[in-house]
């Protein structure tokens, strides 16, 4: 099998998988810092037209280490949430290069973000009345929603009619009216619609639906595109990378166009947070059992919904890597296989029908890309303890950078 990290990317760097299980316990959370900062400098140079920006989209990775290298890198930051500011403001970010993409929120949420001189994204007419009794004579930004959306699962899509997200375009005139009524200045328009497109022509055309939004208000200072920019998750079958350069191409010209009719080289951002960080990231774990079950063979590892739950929320594919307890066991023998975790539910599964090199207990699973929406979207179900992340450096060496939970975390909160 095509080791495509370990082999072309020295994914471990001159660790092996199972000797940083053997040190840092298993299921483990390993990151690339040399893939991370590439992705970086692929999306904060995305766009050739010269007042642009990429917003790191903090909810794919909020590892404080991961933060603090993108910010490095140039990459400004989103937050959905309170939480999100103050772990951004903790790796440095200051408020200005911070953008808070609210939804639904309270007063007190709202007022998190004013309080910070944080930007605030509104995403309904109630929530910018809401923003404006709160911040009267305040700069604000406004989520449209075009009525286009895209994404590789309906759970996805955040835009177009079927969503909750934005306002609706014909709604101008009533936030025109709001913004008046609180003399609010509207300095920035923003949209997201969607995550995990592979081929770029919804995005150019959600884009050119906000330019036209846009240029109905007079006083803006940015407008964000939004991000969504898909990663090969089938790179075991040869997928093919979203062409950045022709995104570029398409985009360019267009927002060249509309700054020069606009009157204002008006900044334009962008807000990937799965690409930047997916593929630095690979989850490893342990196989416990192998078993047949009325036919179907199930691989019982310690990769359960709590460590990662996208193949269970969004039926994910992720390729799967084997490394063998014994690497003089040549793997060359295939077998169809269910890859499932150690969770009380039947649908604690991380991969149906699998292709997979013989495996056996003790082996390593590798689940790649696994950087973004993995840690992010791990949990203490069936009080399990969340695992360790490590960064391998770009010299090769090996840092904890957040540790494994303890059972002294499961009783914390309890009064
Ligand atoms: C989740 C989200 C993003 C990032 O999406 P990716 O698919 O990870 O690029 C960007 N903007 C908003 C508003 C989001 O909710």
């Amino acid at each position: 099998m095509d080791n495509y990290f370990t082999v072309q990317t020295n994914f471990f760097g001159e660790n092996t998988a199972a000797g940083l299980v053997e040190r840092f316990g298993s299921p483990l959370y390993v990151y690339n810092e040399a893939i991370l900062r590439k992705r970086c400098r692929e999306m904060a140079g995305l766009i050739s037209y010269p007042n642009f920006k990429a917003n790191y989209s903090i909810k794919a990775n909020s590892n404080l280490e991961i933060l603090k290298i993108a910010r490095q890198e140039g990459l400004m930051a989103d937050a959905m949430s309170p939480g999100e500011i103050h772990v951004l403001l903790a790796a440095g970010f200051r408020p200005e290069e911070i953008f808070y993409i609210s939804n639904n929120v309270s007063e007190e949420e709202m007022r998190f973000a004013i309080d910070r001189g944080i930007c605030v994204s509104i995403d309904s007419l109630s929530q910018l009345k809401q923003y404006g009794r709160l911040n009267p004579g305040g700069k604000v930004a406004v989520r449209f929603n075009p009525g286009v959306g895209a994404g590789h699962h309906e759970k996805v899509v955040t835009a177009g009619k079927k969503t909750k997200f934005g306002i609706n375009l014909d709604l101008v005139s009533e936030v025109k009216r709001i913004l008046r009524e609180y003399n609010l200045k509207l300095v920035g328009v923003n949209q997201h619609i969607g995550s995990l497109f592979m081929e770029g022509s919804a995005y150019v055309e959600s884009v050119k639906s906000i330019l036209s939004t846009a240029e109905q208000f007079e006083s803006l200072e940015f407008v964000d595109l939004g991000g969504g920019f898909g990663i090969p998750y089938h790179k075991q079958e040869g997928q093919a990378r979203l062409d950045l350069k022709e995104l570029d191409q398409k985009l360019t010209p267009l927002i060249t166009q509309w700054t020069q009719k606009y009157g204002k080289n008006v900044l334009i951002k962008i807000e990937p947070g799965r690409y930047i960080v997916a593929e630095c990231g690979v989850l490893l774990g342990t196989v416990h059992a192998v078993k047949q079950n009325y036919g179907i063979t199930y691989v019982g590892t310690d990769l359960g919904f709590n460590v990662l739950a996208r193949p269970v929320m969004y039926d994910s594919h992720h390729d799967i890597e084997v490394y063998k307890k014994d690497p003089s066991k040549k793997a060359n023998e295939f077998m169809e296989v269910t890859v499932v975790g150690n969770i009380c539910e039947s649908g604690d599964i991380v991969a149906r029908g699998r292709l997979l090199p013989a495996v056996e207990e003790g082996d390593i699973l590798g689940i790649m890309d696994a950087g973004a929406y993995g840690y992010s979207m791990s949990s203490n179900y069936n009080n399990r303890l969340r695992p360790a992340e490590v960064l391998v450096r770009e010299d090769g060496s090996v840092a904890v950078i957040r540790r494994r939970d303890t059972l002294e975390d499961l009783m914390r909160n309890f009064v």
